[in-house]
């Protein structure tokens, strides 16, 4: 199990229907257990290169993210998406298409 980070958000529960909030891993930037929230801006790491995932400074990245269990009822908390901008967390989102990251674990949505 390599290292990853996890960002908080709050999300209702697809078990017991509260609202919990969800630690969520994702492994993009330096990985170094930071626990971020929503609105905090990703370290990057200086010295040791092996230890992150992707490029600093995109304009949009979206990254897989997997829900720890919930605090109330311990279910599984499923997978999101968390939505960069700038290195910035900007937002987490329950994941739309499983698809999305089978090739990759986070994507680059391309300009139009
Ligand atoms: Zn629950």
């Amino acid at each position: 199990m390599g290292a990853f980070n996890t960002v908080r958000s709050e999300q209702t529960c697809a078990s017991c229907g509260r609202l919990s909030a969800f630690q969520v891993q994702y492994k993009y930037g330096e990985l170094w257990q930071y626990e971020y929230q929503i609105g905090d801006s990703i370290a990057w790491s200086t010295k040791y290169k092996k230890s992150e995932a992707g490029k600093p400074g995109r304009p949009q990245v979206v990254v897989e993210g997997i829900a720890e269990n919930c605090p109330h009822c311990r279910a599984e908390g499923g997978e999101f998406e968390v939505w960069l901008a700038h290195d910035q967390i900007v937002d987490v989102r329950p994941l739309t298409d499983p698809k999305k990251f089978i090739e990759s674990n986070f994507i680059v949505p391309e300009k139009h």
